[in-house]
């Protein structure tokens, strides 16, 4: 299965010609997942490779407008592009994120007398008081409920988070575990963790054929780690039978952040394949940017070192950073400079560092079997 991660905006703050506002796309086979969705992202869509249509999932890492105002847009063209079938019923988008992301949605939809050919619903995670200063906090007659949902929304779930592994769990299937973890930012902001589960081996056919064991129920029973006995009374064991398993891979993307917040974000983002972190401005301006709840690139290279990370990928830049294409002579501030300070904090490791750039592609190749 094929997995790939498409940077759709990589700016800070507002949507600019040179970089969109942040969004991205992590796609597996015949669906996307969109992380975040600034001001512009359904242009953005259109420019990239990737299908608006295909969108299942959507993943809002905190209510700041760089990160959220082009939703309710982005549904409306959804709706408008979408032939539903007569015989499938569209399937229901779901949106994940926090306390009051229902509420701005039901109210931009409904006041725009917005209609949608598609059901949607609003799964809220609750916050902690620990994620921001005490003025990033909504008060709770702004986030209310009103009771009165939009007429395509379904009921959403409230996620509370799991004391125990210190992290919200939003969907578990056959494939994977998707996480949410709390950071600490101006207002509440989470990152999330998707997981593929790990794949096992193949049957050793001829090994099984020599054992006496035809093809047939007991191959799944002994694909799904069950211990089977033959006729013979012999006991056998899925590990002598089964090559080894191909680890499932994992890709983790953090919303703006200042520092992490309790064990939730090293445990869900531990020996990440690809994890995304924002590095809003260089390490000359730290102060200012822990100030504004925002990172540099040697505080996200500490995150990546801190969960083993195989890979660190840095977006979320400040207008000022131009893309490397767009770098005139003269220009001061040079994004080519943050990736070198990641590097440099990250020297003496195999962490990989790479600047992401709007509609950069990082495909996710499987791992071998180890
Ligand atoms: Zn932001
Ligand atoms: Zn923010």
């Amino acid at each position: 299965m094929t997995m790939d991660l498409t940077f759709l905006g990589t700016g800070s703050a507002y949507p600019s010609p040179h970089r969109g506002a942040s969004a991205m796309v992590l796609r597996t086979e015949g669906e996307c997942w969109l992380f975040d969705c600034g001001e512009g992202t359904q242009t953005q869509l259109m420019k990239s490779q990737l299908r608006s249509s295909r969108i299942t999932n959507v993943f809002i890492s905190h209510l700041h407008g760089d990160h959220l105002f082009g939703l309710p847009g982005l549904l409306c063209t959804v709706s408008l592009n979408l032939n539903p079938s007569p015989v499938q019923p569209p399937t229901c988008v779901n949106i994940y994120g926090p306390r009051g992301l229902r509420q701005f949605l039901r109210v931009a939809l409904q006041l725009t007398s917005s209609q949608l050919v598609f059901p949607y619903a609003v799964h809220e995670l609750e916050s902690t008081t620990d994620q921001c200063p005490p003025e990033g906090h909504l008060s709770p007659e702004v986030t209310a409920d009103s009771g009165c949902l939009h007429s395509q929304e379904l009921p959403g779930r409230t996620i509370a988070l799991d004391v125990s592994s210190d992290c919200y769990v939003l969907l578990e299937d056959k494939r994977f575990v998707v996480k949410a973890f709390r950071l600490f930012h101006r207002v509440p902001s989470f990152g999330f963790s998707v997981q593929e589960h790990d794949r096992p081996g193949r049957l050793k056919t001829e090994l099984l054929k020599e054992l006496g064991l035809k093809p047939g129920p007991l191959y799944g029973r002994l694909k799904a780690g069950e211990s089977v006995t033959l006729e013979t009374g012999q006991v056998v064991n899925p590990i002598e039978v089964l090559e080894k398993a191909t680890p499932g891979r994992k890709v983790c993307v953090l919303g703006d952040c200042s520092s992490l917040l309790g064990e939730g974000p090293l445990g869900a983002c531990h020996r990440a394949d690809v994890l995304v972190h924002e590095a809003t401005l260089s390490d000359e301006h730290r102060d200012k940017a822990v100030d504004h709840g925002h990172s540099t690139p040697s505080m996200a290279a500490a995150v990546a070192l801190a969960c083993s990370a195989r890979s660190l990928v840095l977006y979320h830049f400040s207008q000022r950073y131009k893309p490397a294409g767009q770098h005139k002579e003269g220009d001061e501030d040079d994004v080519s400079e943050l990736r070198r300070q990641a590097e440099e904090a990250l020297q003496g490791t195999d962490i990989k560092v790479s600047l992401a750039e709007d509609f950069l592609t990082i495909p996710i190749p499987l791992a071998r079997p180890h």
